[in-house]
């Protein structure tokens, strides 16, 4: 019972994360890492921003708590995650030797911990991570379903999310249409924050 509260308190804050990531427009997932029942590194996606393809929140929330560790071996660390890990992520939690990881959403299309392939189970590698799946699974996959409708609905008014998020507009839209497409995710992203 304990276990089962300790475990949706820390995916609650790796849900606060993966809404820092939802409110810069990058695909909300974030992750935190936990070491003697404390939160030692938090992160979100920040793909975009850095426009860099390594920024996946596992990633940055490994590097943040080898950081602090001041080892590169995240030994007797949990991490929880939001979404299934991709196959960089699933291989950099073996590579640090984190114990476990919990995941809060399955990814059909790039998962490697279980959904495309399992990376932590069906291979032999020096370190066997274990997995557990689907903690607070609903309220991740309505973050991201909310997350990929607003990008949609922007889509629709003629937005083109590979070029505009973080400032990088094309350099023919107007100041005006960029101000336009920030208030608009701002209110919106404001409803969403607001009915959870
Ligand atoms: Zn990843």
């Amino acid at each position: 019972m304990e276990e089962e509260k300790n475990k949706e308190k820390f995916m609650k804050e790796a849900l606060k994360q993966a809404k820092k990531a939802y409110d810069k427009l990058e695909v909300p997932v974030g992750a935190v890492i936990v070491k003697d029942g404390k939160i030692i590194a938090r992160a979100y996606n920040q793909k975009e921003e850095k426009n860099d393809t390594t920024n996946h929140a596992e990633i940055m929330a490994i590097k943040k708590a080898s950081k602090k560790l001041n080892s590169w071996r995240l030994l007797d660390c949990d991490m929880y995650v939001t979404l299934e890990p991709c196959s960089m992520c699933a291989g950099a939690l073996i590579q640090s030797r984190i114990r476990k990881v919990y995941i809060g959403a399955p990814d059909a299309k790039t998962g490697a911990c279980g959904s495309v392939l399992n990376l932590l189970k069906d291979y032999k590698f020096n370190h066997n991570v274990e997995i557990e799946n689907g903690v607070l699974k609903e309220e991740c996959e309505a973050l991201l379903k909310e997350f990929f409708k607003e990008l949609r609905n922007l889509k629709k008014k003629g937005w083109n999310f590979g070029h505009w998020i973080w400032g990088q507009l094309p350099k023919t839209s107007s100041p005006n249409q960029k101000n336009e497409c920030k208030k608009t995710n701002k209110i919106e992203n404001q409803n969403f924050l607001e009915r959870n």
